[in-house]
């Protein structure tokens, strides 16, 4: 028999292009049909066939907490009977810029949006307003949302579907960003020195998720610190992913390199459509109203997302026992999958750090675009059918990261352990 989930796939692609609203959730790049999803809890998913699985996606981030988290679920609740959206100014708006600013502390000022591309958009739009100069400087594999500039040796799903350059980018706008391998200071120095005067700023993930993970070398966020220093080029770390899941106060408290400015999305919005940019108050004076750089948007700041966000970010403040837990549980399944590896002598290269983490296929260390694009994609699919068969539910691409919640029990652990043993076995033979 045919599964719902297969029949609702069926249906959706005659009314949706591929039938998912985003590329990411298509299982195009592990083979098979992506599964639909009735409702979560904690750390586990159920489909619509009535299938659990153990979570390691978290809505791709957001869901640190798990799924359906109460204090969460009941702010919302709280403040959705008191209409869905204003248009005016609310007090919640006020609460959360007032912690985003207090947790990371880069962050003067802070605009809220509805996405991490939104954000990402808008800060590089506010980059080029304040230092009145037109290019700037991103990283191979790194991903910041879909926006046009940013296409252009794009990571997450653009790799997985085989366009890190997407078509509809306009040659006048491609011209604009400029490309360096990720960890290569040299590189960047290079840039610089033949666009001088002419980048407005270098914008990276701190900690790549898009590649799947690759963590910054020892000095490479320092480096690109003092470049931007001396050259009075805006550094912005894109911590869409990384914001309050690395540390408190995202990579940059974690590594203690201090950007000029920050995107967030994901986490803050707590499974709600959010986004924020923010950082020296200097910057942000120079968005409208006050400042001549436009950025609007009917829906931000919406209440509803406000709630859910705030909660988050107030629990995450009061609990500084997530992050402990957080790295406890990584380090667990982490460590514990190393182990099976290395006893069956498969070739692997596991990129961890905190609460993210990616096992490539590959003996090469992946430190960049280049090197990622050694792993094993066909065998990173069958891993993942194999998981999951056994109810553990991983991204389903090679170029994404684990995101590992605070739900997970010691049970849930050792299920995946043994799940990814069993796996890894299947796939060896
Ligand atoms: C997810 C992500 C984005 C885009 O956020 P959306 O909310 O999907 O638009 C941007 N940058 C990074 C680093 C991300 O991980």
């Amino acid at each position: 028999m045919i599964s719902k989930s297969s029949q609702l796939f069926n249906e959706a692609q005659k009314y949706i292009p591929g039938g998912v609203n985003s590329p990411v959730r298509a299982f195009k790049a592990v083979g098979g049909n992506p599964i639909f999803m009735e409702k979560a809890k904690g750390a586990y998913m159920y489909d619509v066939d009535g299938k659990k699985y153990i979570d390691l996606i978290n809505s791709w981030g957001p869901m640190l907490l798990g799924h359906a988290f109460k204090p969460v679920e009941k702010r919302v609740q709280e403040v959705l009977t008191n209409s869905f959206s204003f248009g005016t100014p609310t007090s919640l708006e006020v609460e959360m810029a007032k912690i985003i600013t207090e947790l990371v502390p880069s962050v003067e000022k802070v605009r809220m949006v509805n996405s991490g591309t939104e954000a990402t958009m808008s800060a590089i739009r506010l980059a080029r307003g304040y230092t009145g100069r037109d290019k700037f400087i991103k990283f191979e594999g790194c991903y910041h949302g879909h926006g046009d500039s940013f296409l252009i040796a794009a990571g997450s799903g653009a790799i997985t579907m085989g366009q890190p350059d997407s078509p509809g980018v306009t040659k006048g706008t491609a011209k604009d960003t400029l490309l360096a391998p990720f960890n290569n200071l040299e590189a960047v120095r290079t840039l610089v020195a033949a666009n001088k005067n002419e980048i407005a700023a270098i914008i990276l993930e701190p900690v790549v998720g898009n590649m799947g993970c690759v963590l910054p070398a020892e000095g490479f966020l320092e480096g690109l610190r003092k470049i931007c220093d001396e050259e009075k080029i805006v550094l912005i770390f894109d911590e869409v992913m990384t914001g309050f899941r690395l540390a408190l106060g995202g990579a940059q408290e974690r590594y203690g390199v201090t950007p000029d400015m920050t995107t967030l999305g994901k986490i803050i919005g707590a499974g709600m459509p959010v986004g924020a940019y923010g950082g020296k108050q200097e910057i942000m004076d120079y968005v409208s109203p006050i400042g001549p750089v436009y950025q609007a948007g009917t829906l931000s700041g919406n209440p509803m997302a406000m709630a859910a966000g705030l909660t988050m970010l107030q629990h995450l403040k009061d609990t500084p026992a997530v992050y402990e837990q957080l790295e406890e549980t990584s380090n667990l399944i982490v460590s514990g999958i190393q182990k099976d590896l290395n006893e069956m002598g498969l070739p692997y290269t596991m990129n961890h750090v905190g609460s993210m983490y990616s096992l490539f296929f590959t003996s090469e260390k992946v430190i960049d675009f280049d090197t990622a694009k050694t792993t094993n994609t066909e065998l990173f699919g069958k891993y993942f059918r194999a998981m999951l068969d056994k109810g553990i539910y991983l991204s389903p691409s090679q170029y994404e990261t684990v995101f590992i919640s605070t739900a997970l029990s010691t049970a849930d652990i050792n299920t995946i352990l043994k799940a990814s043993r069993k796996s890894l076995e299947e796939i060896s033979k």
